[in-house]
């Protein structure tokens, strides 16, 4: 036993010794030096001109004002006519889905390997369009966990992603996935399925996210447009099975996003110290003085709400029961926004793709600068805010001397025209380059 023991450290002082002499040789990064013709970092308020930025491997090594010579073995990246800035982040995507007339056939349909193959065509059209990082609250069957995973291991293309796993909802809420289902298909759901009532099943439910290896937590604090079910504002948790649910993530580091519509179910959420509200759409005065109070985030979704408003119009589209959801609700998303923006509340970028189609994320800036956010603090919450809500503002989040390189590039000032980000030129996450200018 000794013996071995001996050997074994013998060989392991041998293999450290080996590791410190040839690291220099071994962890020799690519070096990769773009000149970027103006630079928005995410950080500073103001945009810079003529920048350089030196990537070693994965990281900026440095960003200095000037263009600096590459060097003969330096990778070269002129970005001379490009706006550079930080690789954009959605808070709210669901890579697994996409909305349209079949929807409520397709749960019947689809096999966890059809929403799979969904979502590994959906991570590619988020990415090339600009979006590096992405919050997924909510999907089917943690198809999004695995997608996560595939990505990170370089299996498939696509950005980082943060999921939920399956979200939460009380019997009959928004998120339970059986609503509107004939009663002997589907047996009672679970905490496994999605479902609490009460303390305990929260956390349970909780725990088991963690055991799927979800990254936080995703509530239905309100009724919501699209379910099959009457109400999109009901409140559907009390407060106290909100704050089981918020002290349950704490002992896994997860944070909380509160799908909210209704005013009551918004301030609940709020004051059970949920990380965000996501929508938000009939928050009233005194739920906007309380996330400013609590710090909350505010995840405003304005493309969604144009969408389904644009679809209730078609009298066929959607079920019945969702018409007049989608009618009342839709359309008054984007002056909510507004007003919380002047109030103060705190922004992070988010669009329900999946309610709309992948890839056109973008389209949000244009209805944000529309409601009165201007350009600069606009692209801030899909990078620096969401950074914070993501709480990854230590790594990315900014194009600053030690943060992982994701960064973007588009043709033009998109100070001066905010619907230049529809058309990204160039991708780069984690030192790679996804799209590569003509
Ligand atoms: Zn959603």
């Amino acid at each position: 036993m000794r013996k071995i023991n001996t050997k074994h450290t013998w060989s392991l002082k041998l293999g450290l010794l080996l590791a410190i002499v040839c690291a220099p040789f071994f962890l020799q990064a690519k070096t990769t030096l773009i000149h970027a013709g103006k630079l928005i970092d995410g950080a500073s308020n103001q945009a810079s001109k003529q920048m350089t930025i030196v990537i070693e491997g994965n990281l900026i090594a440095e960003v200095v004002k000037g263009y600096r010579e590459p060097k003969a073995d330096d990778f070269y990246i002129d970005l001379r006519q490009h706006t550079v800035l930080p690789g954009l982040m959605d808070m709210h995507v669901h890579l697994d889905s996409e909305y349209g007339k079949n929807s409520y056939t397709e749960k019947f349909t689809l096999n966890s390997a059809d929403r799979a193959i969904r979502a590994v065509i959906n991570a590619e059209k988020t990415i090339l369009a600009g979006f590096t990082t992405v919050r997924n609250p909510g999907d089917t069957d943690n198809v999004t966990i695995s997608l996560r995973n595939a990505i990170d291991s370089g299996l498939v293309v696509g950005p980082r992603i943060f999921s939920a796993g399956k979200s939460l909802a009380t019997t009959g809420g928004h998120a339970d996935p059986t609503n509107g289902v004939r009663d002997d298909i589907f047996a009672d759901p679970t905490p496994a399925d999605g479902v609490i009532n009460g303390r305990d099943d929260a956390f349970k439910a909780v725990r088991a996210r963690y055991k799927s290896g979800a990254d936080l937590i995703k509530i239905t604090a309100t009724g919501g447009v699209l379910s099959v079910a009457k109400s999109g504002q009901n409140p559907q948790f009390t407060e106290a099975e909100i704050a089981a649910v918020v002290e349950a993530a704490k002992d896994y580091d997860f944070t909380v996003a509160a799908h909210a519509h209704g005013a009551e179910g918004i301030k609940r959420a709020v004051r059970a110290g949920v990380d965000s509200i996501e929508h938000g759409s009939l928050m009233d005065q005194e739920g906007i003085d309380l996330m400013r109070e609590y710090g909350t985030y505010y995840v405003p979704t304005i493309m969604a709400g144009f969408w389904v408003a644009e679809k209730a119009e078609d009298p066929d589209f959607f079920p019945e029961i969702v018409r007049p959801k989608a009618l009342a609700i839709g359309p008054v998303m984007q002056e909510t926004f507004g007003k919380a923006y002047r109030a103060g509340v705190k922004i992070a970028f988010g669009t329900d793709s999946g309610v709309s189609a992948h890839g056109d994320n973008a389209q949000e800036f244009i209805y944000m600068v529309e409601a009165g956010m201007p350009e600069m603090e606009a692209i801030q919450s899909a990078t620096r805010e969401a950074s914070k809500l993501l709480r990854i503002n230590t790594t990315l989040g900014t194009i600053e001397q030690g943060k992982l390189a994701d960064l973007i590039a588009v043709e033009g000032n998109p100070l001066e025209d905010i619907s230049l980000l529809k058309n990204i030129a160039f991708v780069m996450k984690d030192g790679t380059v996804y799209k590569q200018i003509d």
